[in-house]
This record gives structure tokens, sequence and C-alpha cells, in this order.
């Protein structure tokens, strides 16, 4: 078994950030709460990746509706 920066016996799987594209380790811990989403490599990552996902819930569709009440 080769020896890396991880536990050994931990099973890692690797995840493409889709915030910034990197390639990342996640451990099997974090993936089994991902629910089949890609998770990000870092905490800026993370926040950034809501934001967006909030921005787009809110986007033009939002405004459209607003629209229409006036
Ligand atoms: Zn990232």
């Amino acid at each position: 078994m080769p020896n890396g920066p991880f536990e050994a016996g931990e099973a890692m799987t690797h995840h493409t950030c889709p915030v910034c594209g990197k390639s990342h380790a996640v451990t099997a811990a974090r993936q089994s709460v991902a629910w089949g989403r890609r998770l990000t490599c870092s905490c800026t990552c993370e926040v950034e990746r809501r934001r967006r996902v909030r921005r787009r819930l809110l986007g033009p569709h939002a405004l459209r509706m607003h629209d229409k009440v006036h």
C-alpha cells in the first residue's frame, strides 16, 4: 500500500471543485454527506458556490416575477 499524506484505510475519492476547477481529494466521510454533488476544495470556494446558487435561484426569473406585479 502506498504511503500518502492521508490516513491509510481511509477511502479517498477525487472531486473537481465546481468553483475553481481544481481536482482535490475528498474523504469517504465527506463524500457520504455530499449527496452526489461535487464538493468544493476549500471553505472559500464553498462560500462562493453558495453565493452562486443563491444568485441563480433569485436571478432573472425572480426579477421578471417582480415586474409582473406592477
Ligand atoms: Zn476550489
